[in-house]
């Protein structure tokens, strides 16, 4: 189902403190956009910075451990790879039965990564946008779509609490859809791992044809995507749809483009596809990245410094330098 602003209240957080933990990219946004919504938000968080500007946005300002015994929900907004250590140490102990655990991201719980506690509720709100902007959208009167989930209902109230957590940080303004943990980090990580590489692959076998043919590189990358005319097309496939946008094309545009979809073989694409989810969904990726943090990301450093020195990014790199581009 997909719950509207109809569908849900804040009264189920009423009388209760919702502990936000990390105020990072959404501890910050969300924390901000519930309490403008007139739910009583504490914080919780580690470093000195991100503490500060909890204060400094009004808010009482705790260490994690502490702003989890106080919270009634308690929301883990802190990256994905540190929360079992967080959660083990200083998130876990102070939870009580009856308390509810809101996650952003399905990760660790698909992976078994935290051993969390039966009685305690277990709900996942995962906006589907950035933070800065689910800020923007809740202060303009609207709000980011989010998935929805239940993994563990121990209150017997965790579905209206954490549909209220959704309803409070915006969410419902403008939809949001009921799914299961499993299914949000399958999606999120085959965006990741299987879109976004299929998008600059085509950026860069682009790069490497007119090359070829003799087209100089910083014209190709003004035309690929540095002028931002891509991304206002996609700006636009988001709001008027993939052929729908087309009309803001000439029919030159349109008739090539319409062609050059009957003429690609997207059967690679799909296979590429399909073996990069089988490596989500059998735990390999996981387990190889939760290799990766402990071996203290040699091979993520390594592959930054291999594409950070290719040809292609040196050359974008210059382009935004010599055409002003970096703050438009
Ligand atoms: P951030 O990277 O912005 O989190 C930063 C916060 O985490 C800071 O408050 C930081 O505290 C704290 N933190 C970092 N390391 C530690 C640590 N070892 N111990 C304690 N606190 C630590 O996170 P995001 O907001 O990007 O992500 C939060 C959750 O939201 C994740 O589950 C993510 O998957 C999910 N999500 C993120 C989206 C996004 O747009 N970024 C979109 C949708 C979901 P300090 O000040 O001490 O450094």
């Amino acid at each position: 189902p997909i719950y509207h602003e109809s569908d849900a209240t804040i009264e189920p957080l009423e009388g209760r403190t919702v502990a936000v933990v990390g105020y990072g990219n959404q501890g910050r946004a969300q924390a901000r956009n519930m309490r403008d919504s007139g739910v009583d938000v504490v914080v919780g968080n580690r470093g000195d910075d991100d503490r500060d500007q909890a204060a400094d946005d009004g808010f009482e300002v705790y260490s994690i451990a502490e702003a989890t015994a106080r919270g009634d929900v308690v929301l883990l907004l802190i990256p994905d790879e540190v929360q079992p250590e967080v959660y083990e140490r200083e998130v876990g102990p102070n939870l009580d039965a009856g308390d509810t655990l809101v996650f952003a991201s399905g990760y660790n719980v698909t992976y078994d990564r935290i051993d969390l506690a039966d009685d305690v509720d277990v709900v996942l709100v995962a906006p589907r946008m950035i933070g800065a902007v689910v800020r923007e959208l809740y202060e303009d009167g609207r709000g980011a779509p989010a998935l929805f989930a239940v993994d563990q209902d121990a209150s017997g109230a965790a579905h209206e609490r954490a549909l209220a957590v959704a309803h409070a940080i915006g969410a419902t303004r403008s939809g949001v859809v009921e799914t299961e943990f499993d299914t949000e980090t399958r999606t999120d990580l085959l965006s990741e791992q299987g879109l976004f590489p299929v998008f600059a692959s085509a950026l860069l076998a682009r790069f490497e044809v007119e090359s070829e043919a003799g087209i100089p590189p910083a014209v190709t990358l003004l035309e690929s995507y540095l002028s931002r005319e891509m991304a206002h097309i996609f700006e636009k496939c988001a709001t008027q749809g993939l052929v729908s946008q087309m009309d803001l094309h000439s029919q030159t545009s349109q008739y090539g483009q319409l062609l050059g979809l009957e003429a690609f073989d997207r059967e690679p694409i799909r296979e590429f596809m399909r073996d990069r989810l089988e490596a989500i969904d059998s735990g390999e990726f996981a387990d190889e990245w939760t290799e990766e943090q402990a071996s203290g990301y040699e091979r993520l450093s390594e592959l930054r410094r291999e594409y950070e020195s290719s040809e292609f990014v040196e050359t974008e790199q210059a382009t935004l330098d010599a055409f002003g581009l970096r703050d438009l």
